[in-house]
C-alpha cells in the first residue's frame, strides 16, 4: 500500500506541515511531520483541507516526454549535434580545440570559449554546429545507455601515420549500433609517413567505404595541428546534416539533456544542457533528472548571460535544487508544485532501486547475531 510522509502531504497540498499534524492528532493519530501515513488517512487529510483528491498513477507523476510528439509543421531546421570520437592520440582534443578555433563569431568577438563541455561553431556560410566536447566513446556510450542519445553525427579520427587501432573500431561499433551516420576525418596528414589512402582501404574491412572507394562515407584530409581543411570538414558535417533533414520543434515548453553537471563553489548546481527541443528561457521551471528547479540564469559557450536557448543550442543553467546527472533529461514545466511533484517521485523511485540493489553482505549479518 502507498504510503507518504505528513510533511510531503502538506507540501503538495501548500499548507503547513503542523497544521496537518494537529488534524491528525484531533483525528486521533499521534504523528510527527517525518512520519508516514496510508493512503486513506491521506485522503481523509485532503478533504478535510478542503482540496480535491487527483489520483496520479505513476506513469502520469513521471513525464512522459516522448509520447508528446510535435505536429510536422512546427519543425524548424536544427544545428547537427556532432561527436569526435578515435583512438587515443590520433588527435580528438587537438580537433575539437582547432574546430572551436575555426568560429568565425569568437573571431569576431574576440571571445574566450568556455569550457562548458559542448560548444557551438559557426562556418562562414552562416551554418552552425554543435560539437560536444567530450571526446572518446566512453562519454557517448554513458549517455546512450542512460537512453539520451543526443549524437546526430561522429567524427571518427583516424591519424594517418598509425591507422586503424582498436578503439578506432569501437568507435565505429558504437556510431553503427546507435545508427549514427560516421565521417571519417583522417588526420595528421602533415605527418612523414602519412598514408591517407591506406586509411580508406583498411576501413573496408569494417565496412566503412568512402566515396573515394565507391561509398557514401565522406572522408576529409585534415591536420588539426596545421589546421588544414578544417573547413572542408565543416562543410562535409553541413552537408551530412542537409542530408538528414535535421529538425526540431523551437516554439514549445524546452527539453534538454545534461551533457555535464558538477556543484560550483560560487554558483551552487550547474548543468549544461543540450536544448533538444522547444527554447529554455529565464524563469522557466523544470525538472531535471530528481531534481527541480527554476532558470535563474542562461550561459552560453563563450561565457555570455542569454536570454534563452533553442533547439541544439547548449547552454549552462544556474537554478538547479542539486545536480543531476549526465544525460538525464530536463523538461519545463507548467509550475512549482508539480516539478516538485516529479522530482520526489523520481527521487523516490531511485532510492527504491538503490535499496533493491543493495548488496546484502552475509558475513556483516552472522557478525551482527554472534
Ligand atoms: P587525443 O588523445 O585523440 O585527444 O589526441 P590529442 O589531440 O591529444 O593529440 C595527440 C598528439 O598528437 C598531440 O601531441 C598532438 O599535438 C598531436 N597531433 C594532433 N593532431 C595532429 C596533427 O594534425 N598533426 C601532427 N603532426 N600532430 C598532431
Ligand atoms: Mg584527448
Amino acid at each position: 500500500p502507498d504510503t507518504i510522509t505528513v510533511q510531503e502531504l502538506a507540501n503538495r497540498m501548500a499548507e503547513k506541515g503542523a497544521d496537518l499534524v494537529k488534524a491528525l492528532f484531533k483525528m486521533g493519530m499521534m504523528v510527527t511531520v517525518n512520519q508516514t501515513i496510508d493512503q486513506d488517512t491521506a485522503e481523509l487529510l485532503v478533504t478535510e483541507f478542503g482540496h480535491e483528491i487527483k489520483r496520479v498513477s505513476e506513469a502520469d507523476v513521471d513525464i512522459r516526454h516522448d509520447e508528446d510528439v510535435d505536429a510536422p509543421e512546427a519543425l524548424k531546421p536544427r544545428a547537427p549535434v556532432v561527436t569526435i570520437m578515435g583512438h587515443v592520440d590520433h588527435g580528438k582534443t587537438s580537433l575539437l580545440d582547432a574546430l572551436r578555433g575555426a568560429n568565425v563569431q569568437a573571431g569576431e568577438a574576440g571571445g574566450i570559449t568556455q569550457h562548458i563541455g559542448a560548444y557551438q561553431v559557426k562556418a562562414k556560410d552562416g551554418s552552425v554546429i554543435t560539437f560536444l566536447d567530450t571526446p572518446g566513446h566512453e562519454a557517448f556510450t554513458e549517455m546512450r545507455a542512460r537512453g539520451a542519445n543526443v549524437t546526430d553525427i561522429a567524427i571518427l579520427v583516424v591519424a594517418a601515420d598509425d591507422g586503424i587501432k582498436p578503439q578506432t573500431i569501437e568507435s565505429i561499433n558504437h556510431a553503427k549500433a546507435a545508427g549514427v551516420p560516421i565521417i571519417v576525418a583522417i588526420n595528421k596528414i602533415d605527418k612523414d609517413g602519412a598514408n591517407p589512402q591506406r586509411v580508406r582501404e583498411r576501413l573496408l574491412e569494417h565496412e566503412i567505404i568512402v566515396e573515394a572507394m565507391g561509398g557514401d562515407v565522406q572522408d576529409v584530409e585534415v591536420s588539426a595541428l596545421k589546421k588544414l581543411n578544417l573547413d572542408k570538414l565543416l562543410d562535409a558535417i553541413a552537408l551530412q546534416a542537409e542530408i538528414m533533414e535535421l529538425k526540431a520543434n523551437p516554439d514549445r515548453n524546452a527539453e534538454g539533456t545534461v551533457v555535464e553537471a558538477k556543484l560550483d563553489k560560487g554558483r551552487g548546481p550547474v548543468a549544461t544542457i543540450l536544448v533538444r527541443r522547444g527554447t529554455l528561457k529565464v524563469g522557466d521551471v523544470f525538472v531535471c533528472g530528481a531534481e527541480s528547479g527554476r532558470v535563474r540564469a542562461l550561459i552560453d559557450d563563450q561565457g555570455k548571460q542569454v536570454k534563452s536557448a533553442g533547439p541544439s543550442m547548449p547552454v549552462e543553467v544556474l537554478g538547479l535544487g542539486g545536480v543531476p546527472m549526465a544525460g538525464d533529461t530536463l523538461t519545463v514545466v507548467e509550475n512549482e508544485a508539480r516539478a516538485r511533484e516529479v522530482a520526489a517521485y523520481r527521487q523516490e523511485q531511485a532510492l527504491k532501486k538503490r535499496t533493491a540493489q543493495a548488496p546484502v553482505s552475509l558475513e556483516g549479518m552472522f557478525s551482527a547475531l554472534a
